[in-house]
């Protein structure tokens, strides 16, 4: 299974893709992640990076491609696919990986697009913060994250609606009732048995 999870911050990809990764095998990359190894190893390029995350701005389409490149490859070839999780996030970065994605045989079948209201979106924020510290989520910052997902990667939704491959999930629900429908939603295009 070749899936993109695709929502604004909040929504819950990081919960669905743990359990998506243990019923079907295939690995989990998240883009924050990767970003937040690279800061933590502390390298000139780390700090570099630091400096978009901690103020909510997008890094550059480069820096991501030479991260998330060479993860989705080995992904697929070690997993048989991959659970990709904040990537792509632009249009530019959406058109540059299905150009990858097709001279390398590693299209994407499906994209969840899980959706929830703003204000749910910052209350989950915001209590993460308070269990994990995580230097980009205060208020402000949460605000323009936010305001860069509704600017820069909801284009996404329409275009990967146009190709037909999007599903999109109500995501102000609690997590088991998410994990069925979205369990279901994937069941239907033949990608999970139904459980
Ligand atoms: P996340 O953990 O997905 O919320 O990402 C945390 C931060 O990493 C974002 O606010 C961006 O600064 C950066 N980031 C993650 N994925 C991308 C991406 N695909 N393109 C650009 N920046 C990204």
């Amino acid at each position: 299974m070749r899936l993109v999870l695709l929502s604004p911050p909040g929504a819950g990809k990081g919960t669905h893709a743990a359990w998506l990764t243990a019923e079907t095998g295939v690995a989990h990359i998240s883009s924050g992640d990767l970003l937040r190894a690279e800061i933590a190893r502390g390298s000139e390029l780390g700090r570099r990076l630091a400096d978009y995350i901690n103020r909510g701005e997008l890094v550059p389409d480069e820096v991501m491609f030479d991260l998330i490149t060479p993860a989705v490859v080995a992904a697929d070839r070690d997993t048989g696919g991959y659970l990709l999780d904040g990537f792509p996030r632009t249009l530019p970065q959406a058109l540059r990986s299905e150009e990858i994605g097709r001279q390398q045989g590693l299209t994407v079948d499906a994209v969840v697009y899980l959706t929830a209201p703003e204000p749910v979106l910052v209350a989950r924020l915001l209590g993460r913060a308070a269990e994990q510290g995580r230097a980009d989520d205060d208020t402000a910052v949460i605000a323009h994250r936010l305001a860069v997902f509704a600017e820069a990667t909801a284009p996404l939704i329409d275009h990967y609606r146009d190709r037909g491959i999007l599903i999109e999930v109500d995501a102000d629900r609690p997590v088991a009732d998410i994990r069925d429908d979205l369990r279901d939603r994937l069941a239907e295009r033949g990608l999970l048995g139904r459980g």
